[in-house]
Order: structure tokens, then sequence, then C-alpha cells
């Protein structure tokens, strides 16, 4: 069963082979040259011969049997992918205009280490070249970073190429041949240098204006990324041949390994680059060890290039660029994670992706070789550089924003712990003047019947009698004292005595006009100021304190403790002081003693 499908596939595939050998215009006739070529690919003309060793001579290629081993281009596409040794390319071209005219041959793929041209005029004399970028620069018949031929032929007149291009070891196998008229052609190369120039300029300002915040930051990436533009600009260089041409001419080792160390080296810059830009150890540790194994593994890859695996080297590393696909999409992840510095990350790698695209397909012929399709990958990768150092730009920005959050949080935390402290503060003196309220109430107040003491007595009548000198008005005073209180005490007891003291001030609270003062002497004397009161009402209202006093008495453990109390009534004179007063008062006072007690006397 599995054989008979096989054999159906080889038929298949004969049957392919055969329409494309028949359908193939290659080898057919010569390629008509007028004036005015501008770039004519040659590829239908043109047919190949492999030469792996690159022993052939010239000689060899124009005889049998190898003459006949030419053969036109896979699907018309020239290009070889990796290869080494020599390849031999065969054309016929015919100058179909009427008057003699020289023609520019140009093998497009600058990096062959050799390239040979050798030119056989149907009439006249033939000539060979001999170029490449082993070869000093000064020795090419027209100055140029790729290898350019004259071709020169008179009206009418045909001639038969040979091109022989060839790695001493291996390389990239771009075969492709172009045809130009020198006028077109010096105007698309003006074009392409000065598009280049502004490339590689952009690729310096980015790479010099990000050292610059490398140097003032400290911070690695920024390093990694300068790395990494100077490898893709020198990759860029050394693409087009104008490294060659302008800067490293003369260093043939640093020519040939530069075109494929550097887009390696790049990669790798990418991969640390992305490693400290997006902080993968924190957010993505398991991608981290991949990238560091990446990183280990392009190194491992140089030193087999220069090992000697030159060919393996170049192939495996054409592979594994395609690492380049996963830093979009480490991107977006960390994007969609809400990590903003991911946005422009993720947008630069997409713009890389599609320059690579580009130059794949190009490098194997699915898309037009032009002026377009050969800067547009520059372009996208100046973009991507671009987007890069914006990306790098933008996290200053971010990293500002955090600090100035930070910043305000710290700000509001003092102010709240500012006003905290404010409110602990005010409940603190609130409680500490509620004390000194109560000290000072205390201080003045007599614990036992909760009258004003002695001292809080007299401050109180001597600013009531003060007032009233001041303003010649009547103020009165009364002074009690209970009867033979010592035998209530020695009767009933102490505490007994402390009960009749408190419903002596009870009375007194009761009886007295709101406006009156009083308080406790000491011991069981009492006094009353009584202001705008005459002597009569002062006498009257000590009658009536003395008789409810006498009729009302005092209750200590269900026991009725009758007691009495005498008085003595005075009135402010003119010159008094609270003294003087209180002194005549007691005389009074002593009076109703001397009478027999529970008696008002006034002085
Ligand atoms: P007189 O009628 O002459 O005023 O006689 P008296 O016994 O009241 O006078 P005296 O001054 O000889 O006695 C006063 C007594 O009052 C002496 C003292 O023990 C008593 N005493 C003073 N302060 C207090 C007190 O706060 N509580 C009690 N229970 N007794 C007190
Ligand atoms: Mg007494
Ligand atoms: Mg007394």
């Amino acid at each position: 069963m599995a054989r008979t499908v096989y054999r159906r596939l080889w038929c298949y595939g004969a049957a392919l082979l055969l329409c494309l050998a028949v359908t193939a215009p290659a080898g057919a006739g010569a390629m008509p040259l007028r004036p005015g070529l501008s770039g004519q690919d040659t590829n239908p003309w043109t047919t190949v011969l492999r030469d792996p060793t690159g022993q052939l001579t010239i000689d060899q290629v124009r005889a049998a049997p190898y003459a006949g081993r030419f053969h036109p281009f896979y699907k018309g596409r020239a290009h070889l992918g990796v290869a080494s040794g020599a390849c031999w390319l065969r054309l016929e071209v015919k100058n179909i205009s009427p008057a003699s005219h020289t023609w520019l041959l140009q093998p497009t793929h600058p990096q062959f280490d050799q390239v040979s041209m050798f030119f056989f005029p149907a009439s006249g004399q033939a000539a060979s070249f001999h170029l490449g970028d082993h070869l000093p620069f000064a020795q090419r018949p027209i100055p140029h970073q790729t290898s350019l031929f004259p071709l020169k032929l008179g009206p009418g007149q045909s001639a038969v190429v040979y091109v022989r291009l060839a790695y001493v070891d291996a390389g990239i196998a771009d075969v492709r041949l172009r045809i130009w008229s020198p006028k077109p052609f010096s105007h698309a190369q003006a074009a392409h240098v000065a598009a280049m120039g502004l490339m590689i300029g952009g690729y310096l300002m980015i790479a010099l204006f990000n050292l610059f915040i490398a140097f003032s930051t400290r911070a690695q990436e920024y390093v990694w990324y300068v790395l990494y533009v100077l490898a893709v600009a020198i990759t860029s260089l050394a693409y087009q041949g104008l490294g060659y041409r302008f800067l490293w001419h003369g260093w043939g080792w640093f020519t040939d390994n530069a075109p494929v160390v550097f887009p390696i080296l790049g990669l790798a810059l990418a991969a640390q680059f992305t490693r400290s830009f997006l902080k993968l150890k924190q957010t993505m540790p398991r991608m981290d060890k991949v990238l560091k194994g990446y990183i280990v593994f392009t190194l491992v890859l140089m030193a087999g290039l220069f090992l000697g695996f030159r060919r393996e080297a170049i192939i495996i590393s054409i592979c594994i660029s395609s690492i380049g696909l996963v830093f979009p999409l480490l991107g977006l992840n960390l994007w969609l994670k809400g990590r903003r510095e991911a946005r422009y990350y993720t947008v630069a790698w997409t713009f890389w992706m599609v320059a690579t695209t580009l130059v794949i397909l190009r490098y194997f012929g699915l898309i037009r070789q032009d002026f377009f399709t050969g800067i547009m990958p520059s372009v996208f990768m100046l973009v991507e550089a671009l987007l890069l150092s914006l990306a790098l730009t933008d996290r200053i920005k971010l990293l500002r924003e955090q600090k100035e959050r930070a910043e305000k949080s710290y700000l509001n935390a003092l102010r709240q712990d500012k006003l905290e402290l404010e409110r602990q503060v005010r409940e603190r003196t609130a409680e500490i003047e509620c004390m000194h309220r109560q000290a000072v109430r205390a201080s003045r107040t007599d614990m036992l019947t909760g009258l004003p003491n002695r001292r809080a007595f007299y401050e109180e009548a001597g600013r009531e009698l003060g007032r009233a000198a001041r303003y010649r008005r009547m103020v009165s005073l009364i002074m009690l004292d209970i009867d033979l209180f010592k035998s209530i005490n020695d009767t009933h007891g102490h505490a007994a005595g402390d009960e009749v003291l408190r419903h002596l001030a009870g009375i007194l609270s009761l009886e007295k006009r709101s406006h009156d003062l009083m308080g406790r002497l000491g011991g069981e004397e009492f006094g009353l100021v009584l202001p705008e009161a005459t002597p009569d009402e002062a006498v009257a209202l000590a009658e009536r304190i003395r008789q409810v006093v006498a009729t009302s008495p005092a209750t200590y453990n269900g026991v009725d403790i009758d007691y009495s109390a005498s008085f003595g009534v005075t009135r402010q004179m003119p010159g008094d002081s609270i003294e003087t007063i209180l002194n005549r008062a007691d005389e009074a006072l002593y009076l109703a003693k001397a009478a027999g007690r529970n008696r008002v006397e006034v002085a």
C-alpha cells in the first residue's frame, strides 16, 4: 500500500520537473540589452552550475562535460541557500540597439569572497575581472560596495558571460545578477546610499542618546539596548557591503565574519535586553531561563563558527533567529497583564518581525528585490529601535509617576499622623483641663458638706463686699455656730456629728436666697453674705433658719438628733474688710451664746 503511494508521488514529481524544464525559458537565447536598463533581473536567461569543491577553471566549465551540466534556476529563484565552494553562472547577452553601449553587470549579494567575470564577445577580445571582498577595494574597475563589471557591446554584438561566485568556506548564496545602464544605476545608488546614511545616522543617534541615559541612570537595560542597536547597525553595514567599502576594508577576517557574527550577537543582546527590560526574572522566571539558555547557545554557536563549522553555524543561526518571534508574544502577554511598559516593546518587536520576514522573503526570491523591498527592512528596524527607545523613555516617566505616587501617599500618611496627633493632644488637653477644673473645685469646696470652704468663702465674700462698697449698696452678713456640738459628738459619735453638719448645710441651701453666698468657715461654724439685704432682713432670715434648725432634727442610723444653732448678724460699715466684718459678726454670735444659745443677736 505504502509502496504504491510512494510510486505515485515519484510519478507526480517527475511530471512536475518535466513541465518546469519545458516551460522555463532559461538558457533560451540571448538576453536583449538596450540603453536605459534599470537593474534588469537576468534570471530567465541565466543557467547555473554548482562547484562545491571550488576547483573548476573557466576552461573546464566551458568544455564538455561541465558545459552540458548548466541548468536553469529552480522556479526562477536565484538563491542556493547556505552553500560552500563556488557557483558558476552562464548568461548570453546581445546589444539590440544601433549604437555601442556599456552596461553594468551586478552580482547583488556583496558578501562573496571571490567574484570573477569572464567575458567572451562573439567577435573581439575576451576579458576577465576578479573581485570579491578578499581583494583590495582599489582593484575594482568601478568603485562600489557590490561587485560591478562593465559589459561593452557594439551595435548588434552578442557575448557569453560567465560569473563565478565563491566562498573560501561557506556563506549565504544569493546569486542574483542584475544589469544596469550607467545613468539609472547612479541614480538608484545615490538614493540607496543616502537612505543607508540616514539609517546609520539614525542608529548612531539612538545609540548615543541611550548611552547618555545609561550614564545618568546607571540602569543596565540601557547598556544592553545601546549594544543591541550597534550590533544591528553593523549588521546593516555588513549586509550592504558598505562596511567593507568605507569602514573595514583590509580586515578580511572581519569582512568575512561580520555578516554572520553581528546578527547572532544582535539577537543575543536583544534577548539580554528583554530579560532586563521586562524584568523577566520576577515576571516570567521560566521564560527568563529559556532566554538565558538561548544566550549561552549563541555563544557556543559563535565558537563553532570560528572552530570551522561555518556552514552549520550559519544554518543554525538562521533557524534560531526565530526566537525574535517570541519577543512580541512575551511583550503582549505582559501588556495584557497590565504592564504599561510592555506596550512600546510589543509594537517594536512586531516591526522587527515584519522586517525579518521581508529579508527572508527577499533572500529566497519570494518577493521582488527593488529599492522599496531593499530599504523597508532597514526602515522597520530603525522604527523598532526608535520604539524601543520610546519604551525606555516611557519607563523613566513610569518610574517618576510611581515615585510621585509614593511621595503623595507618604505625605498623606504624614498629614494623617499629624491630624491624629492633634486629636490626641486636644483630647489630652481637655482631660487635663477637666481634671484641673475638678482640682480647683475640690480645693475650694468643703468635702463634707459640699459648700464653699473657708478660702472660697473669703474670696467670694470679699469680692461681694468690695462691689457693694464701690456702688454704695447695702450688704449684710450672718455667722452661725451649732450649739454644744461637742456633746452631740460625744453622745452620738463623730459620724453622727458629720451627719448633723450635712443636715445644717442642706437647710442653709434651701433657706438662703438664690444670690446669697454661703460657706463653711470651719468646724461647726458657717457664714452667709446677703447682698442688698438690710440688717432687719438679715435678722429675719437668720430667725427663720434658726426656727427650721430647732424644729427639724437630723437623722442618723434611725435616731433623731435634735440640735440648735446661734446666729450673729451685722451689716457692712464703711472701711470694712472681710476680717473686720466677720469679727463683728463673731462678737454678735458670742453674745447669742452668752445669752443662752439658739438665738439671733445683731452687732
Ligand atoms: P458651743 O455651744 O459653745 O459652741 O459649744 P460647742 O461644744 O459647740 O463648742 P466647741 O468649740 O467646744 O466644740 C466644737 C467641737 O466640734 C469640737 C470638735 O470636735 C467638733 N468638730 C469640729 N469639726 C468637726 C467635724 O467636722 N465633725 C465632727 N463630727 N465634729 C467636729
Ligand atoms: Mg458650737
Ligand atoms: Mg464652735
